[in-house]
């Protein structure tokens, strides 16, 4: 029971649950952990032994390069706020025909791009509204025109929420819509929409999007295409993220992380909302109260849990 993690610790160091001291073993050894594990663990293990246990994990899988860390520079391009979507959360979109909407031109993003590359960026983000003319076309050409001119920049864009959009607009199937803008140029998905799958966290924050249902469908469409991903945002509705609540088994049972892990999405990027931004009152039931009591480690224990339980 907690063996090595580097330095003297173990990481069951400080656990008194004998249970909980044997999942982070199991974690730590490179087993799979269950979805129900990964809940004991994410909601009682103490931070650092979690940490502990993630890191002899991701010692274990790297071995020969551990002691390697790497980074990106990524630049975040966002190419319009206007949306039709309307999320209760958002505080950056506008309606059609609002004052405040804004569509950047192609030049814009060609600059964007070039600052990048100059700064020694390799990747763009790029991400927006759901804007009602942006089909498959617009992106197409967005795209094409990115790899045309920097061929080095990685476009790690876009999710199934813009896929169903686009196709919706372009009145193709996601199948044909994925494959296009590939062609044109997209690397990877980076997962966008994903913010709570379970049907009542969805329903309450972003009604008008595509279901959990639907967003796990077209994320497995894209990795059988070869578009990999990586998802996850939380913290809207929850006290502690998603995996605390009365829908856990969403997110780490049947309905979605195996179905992800299987099928090709390889980073679970907790993306903490930010707060900071009120979300404005446009959708006609007025804008949803955010937890404003969400704990801050939760980000830290999902990037833990990612290392230690989906490896
Ligand atoms: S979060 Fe929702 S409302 Fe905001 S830009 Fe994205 S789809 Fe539109």
């Amino acid at each position: 029971m907690g063996r090595g993690a580097g330095r003297g610790l173990t990481y069951s160091q400080g656990v008194t649950d004998p249970e909980l001291q044997e999942i982070l073993d199991r974690a730590a050894e490179g087993d799979r952990i269950t979805a129900e594990q990964a809940l004991a663990v994410y909601r009682d293990a103490p931070f650092h032994a979690l940490g502990r246990a993630a890191d002899a994990a991701r010692r274990r899988r790297y071995a020969g390069t551990e002691r390697i860390a790497t980074y990106i520079i990524e630049r975040n391009i966002n190419y319009t706020n206007v949306c039709v979507t309307a999320c209760k959360f958002c505080a950056f979109y506008r309606a059609p025909k609002h004052e405040g909407g804004w569509v950047r031109d192609l030049d814009d993003i060609l600059r964007r791009c070039a600052e990048t590359v100059e700064l020694g960026g390799t990747q763009i983000m790029f991400q927006g509204g759901h804007h009602p003319d942006f089909g498959v076309e617009y992106y197409e050409t967005a795209f094409a025109a990115i790899k045309q001119a920097f061929p080095q920049l990685v476009l790690h864009s876009l999710g199934a929420s813009e896929v169903a959009h686009m196709a919706r607009v372009s009145g193709v199937g996601v199948a044909e819509a994925i494959a296009r803008i590939r062609a044109a140029g997209l690397d990877s998905f980076a997962g966008a929409g994903a913010e709570l799958l379970p049907e009542r966290a969805r329903t309450a924050i972003a009604p008008l999007k595509e279901s959990g249902e639907e967003w796990l469908s077209i994320m497995e469409t894209a990795h059988r295409l070869g578009v990999e991903s990586d998802w996850v945002l939380f913290g809207h509705v929850h006290r502690c993220g998603p995996l605390v609540g009365d829908e856990p088994a969403d997110w780490l049972g049947p309905a979605g992380t195996p179905r992800l892990v299987n099928s090709g999405s390889w980073v679970y990027e907790p993306l903490l909302v930010h707060h900071a931004s009120p979300p404005r009152p446009y959708w006609p039931g007025g804008a949803i109260v955010l937890d404003d009591g969400q704990d801050p480690r939760a980000i830290g224990l999902l990037d833990h849990l990612d290392a230690a339980a989906l490896h």
